[in-house]
């Protein structure tokens, strides 16, 4: 199965990510952990650019799904084909709410391009993580690090992605979950126990 993990900067998907793949290896699944953009040589390469250098927003949308290409080629496909579980710390609804919802990108081009580049192949469970803005950006400070071309946005830039996550999980019931991540560490495990189960 194929599971990804998405939410605004500091909803801290990053770290459930791992746990969530150590509870399904205890299950006796092969699970590969993978992130976009990146997951492949050529894709973090295309990281580096799309986080560092500022481009036109098109650009930026291609290089992601150039990127997202890549990576289902060489690293997704072929290991969902051996019958292994794939967990990605974000996928195309990060497209859909940073260059859609945050920059405004036109859905039609969107939805294009996702036709293209996965219309046979999407996540069999999205895990959307959502917290408040005020949240998130105290976690980001809190935690000092350096912050990418997207952290540095501001907090209108980062409520409209918040939404835009939202809209495509009320959109798509079925494939997508919403955990609320304002919550201690415990707590959203639990959540994310109940759901793993159902899939499992
Ligand atoms: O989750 P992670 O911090 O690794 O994501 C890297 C950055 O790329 C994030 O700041 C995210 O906002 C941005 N991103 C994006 N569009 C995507 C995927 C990621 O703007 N489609």
């Amino acid at each position: 199965k194929f599971i990804t993990f998405e939410g605004i900067d500091g909803a801290g998907k990053s770290s459930h990510v791992e746990w969530l793949a150590e509870q399904l290896r205890g299950k006796g699944l092969t699970v590969q952990v993978t992130r976009e953009p990146g997951g492949t040589e050529l894709g973090e390469k295309l990281r580096e650019l799309l986080l560092n250098e500022p481009m036109h927003l098109e650009t930026e949308t291609l290089l992601m799904f150039a990127a997202r290409r890549e990576h289902l080629a060489r690293l997704i496909e072929p290991a969902l084909a051996r019958g292994e579980w794939v967990v990605c710390d974000r996928f195309s609804d990060a497209t859909w709410a940073y260059q859609g919802g945050g920059r405004g990108l036109d859905k039609s081009k969107f939805l294009a391009l996702e036709h293209w580049v996965h219309d046979h192949l999407h996540p069999d469970l999205t895990l959307l993580f959502d917290l408040p803005l005020d949240v998130a950006r105290e976690r980001i400070v809190l935690a000092n690090r350096v912050l990418d071309k997207f952290e540095q946005e501001r907090a209108d830039f980062h409520e409209r992605v918040r939404q835009a996550y939202l809209d495509r999980a009320h959109g798509n019931p079925a494939r997508m979950r919403v955990i609320a991540a304002d919550n201690t560490l415990e707590n959203i495990r639990k959540q994310l126990e109940v759901i793993v189960a159902s899939i499992c």
